[in-house]
């Protein structure tokens, strides 16, 4: 594993940069297709869609903007609480506008679904999904990925944006966290 400083802390690595790279280059040809010559707003969620954002925003040679949201989610478990809240809304004024809503990782799909719904509400031309990752569990809500970059276990992954209580987000490659560091901090 090339992370000496923390290896002891991860079990495997699931996904590594090169294959991130690869598939995000492939899906950024298939939404330029897609676009078809209109203009798109990126909409990244803080702050795990951070790495995801920045590869995909420049692997696409479209005409393109960025803004940011932040919801809660997580927290500092490794389970989702369910509850939704802005804690930054976008800058832009999106009604009429064509959204790729860009998220780092589907599990439940409960923060997707939400965002999505109310981007909608906005008056967004369209609302489009784009997921570095998927979970199994993402299969039993009604939340479909137009773009995907990789299906996961169900297994806690760090790394390309993902944190434990806010580390391990600038790991280059998705990894499992061993379980020991959580029980460590329960
Ligand atoms: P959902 O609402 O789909 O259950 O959860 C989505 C959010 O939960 C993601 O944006 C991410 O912040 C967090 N999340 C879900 N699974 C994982 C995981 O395996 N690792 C990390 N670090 N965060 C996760």
């Amino acid at each position: 594993m090339r992370y000496d400083d923390v290896s002891d802390q991860l079990d495997e690595i699931l996904v590594t940069e090169e294959q991130l790279r690869a598939r995000i280059a492939e899906l950024a040809r298939q939404i330029e297709r897609d676009c078809d010559g209109q203009d798109l707003l990126l909409v990244g969620v803080l702050k795990g869609a951070v790495m995801v954002m920045s590869d995909l925003s420049r692997a696409l040679t479209i005409p393109l903007t960025m803004d940011w949201m932040a919801v809660s989610s997580y927290g500092h478990g490794t389970t989702s609480s369910g509850v939704v809240r802005i804690l930054k809304d976008l800058d832009t004024d999106i009604a009429g506008r064509h959204v790729l809503l860009v998220e780092d990782i589907i599990d439940t799909g409960l923060t997707l679904s939400w965002l999505r719904d109310n981007l909608i509400s906005r008056g967004a031309s369209s609302v489009k999904i784009f997921a570095a990752l998927r979970k199994p569990e993402a299969v039993k809500v009604n939340i479909v990925a137009d773009y995907l970059g990789f299906d996961i276990p169900n297994k806690f992954v760090v790394g390309y944006g993902l944190d434990f209580a806010e580390n391990y987000r600038h790991l280059r490659d998705v990894a499992v966290l061993s379980p020991r560091v959580y029980a460590e901090s329960e």
